[in-house]
């Protein structure tokens, strides 16, 4: 039996009544199994996840990194070709002006902020670190513009090493929904997926939380349906097949207003 658009869309669900599979885990060892299933499915659904920041070393990184608060990597990525040709060393950008390279990484926004803190954190690299950018937390946040999630960044796709999770939008959201914390400060997301999270996974475990959240785990509309950790998931804000079906159909035919040149009688 074929069901018409209108009577699909009055079936829909709201976005916070769909139920989910199971039940929540409630020992440790629950907690456990539950996590391991979500980190196998995570590594089957992007078995080699790359940082999106373009680079070519580290001190790259440390820029990119810095341009994409508040930005997307995309558009970071559009600037950094034109940004490093005209400042390919580190020596080179601690001796640029403040007000040229903010010109050209004016579409990342906050452009004289960031502008100010790439050309400090290339003076310090130059100065402190003899043009090598350091390895561990406690150094990397003596650079001007690093926090935790650039530091994190910059030691875990510029040297492979895991200092910590970085935690970004994508990962903030994702690791809600999938019950992993509670927390909405950053760094205290970051305090508890360090506790549950073998350390071998730091790394990757954030570029998948970012992959899945760009690919099905939006921050509207999760695209819960086709999502692979849905029988896992508990989220409150999951949505139904329906709504799914429901914004792939055409919008209804508006009725034509009558012509103004219709004669009235
Ligand atoms: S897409 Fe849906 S089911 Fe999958 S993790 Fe996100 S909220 Fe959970």
């Amino acid at each position: 039996m074929s069901v018409s658009p209108d009577a699909i869309r009055r079936k829909s669900a709201p976005v916070a009544e769909r139920k989910p599979v199971g039940r929540q885990p409630r020992t440790k060892a629950e907690r456990d199994v539950r996590l391991q299933q979500i980190l196998d499915l995570l590594q089957e659904l992007h078995p080699n996840p790359k940082c999106a920041l373009d680079h070519r070393n580290p001190f790259e990184l440390l820029v990119a990194t810095i341009l994409s608060a508040q930005c997307t990597d995309e558009r970071v990525n559009m600037v950094t070709p034109e940004l490093f040709r005209a400042y390919p060393t580190v020596e080179a950008m601690a001796g640029a002006k403040v007000e040229d390279v903010a010109r050209i990484v004016r579409s990342t926004g906050f452009f004289n902020n960031k502008a100010k803190n790439i050309v400090g954190a290339a003076q310090v690299v130059l100065e402190r670190f003899q043009g090598e950018v350091p390895r561990t937390m406690e150094e990397l946040l003596t650079i001007p513009g690093a926090a935790r999630k650039t530091a994190n960044v910059v030691a875990g796709s510029g040297y492979g090493i895991a200092t910590g999770v970085v935690v970004d939008t994508h990962v903030q959201r994702i690791a809600r929904r999938l019950g992993l914390t509670r927390e909405t400060d950053p760094v205290k997301i970051e305090r508890d997926l360090m506790r549950i999270l073998p350390r071998e996974r730091w790394i990757d475990f954030s570029h998948q939380l970012i992959l899945h959240g760009r690919a099905r785990c939006m921050a509207r509309k999760p695209n819960c349906p086709a999502c692979p950790l849905d029988a896992l998931c508990f989220a409150a804000d999951k949505t139904s097949a329906e709504l799914h079906v429901e914004q792939s159909l055409p919008a209804p035919k508006q009725a034509k207003p009558a012509s103004r040149a219709t004669k009235r009688n």
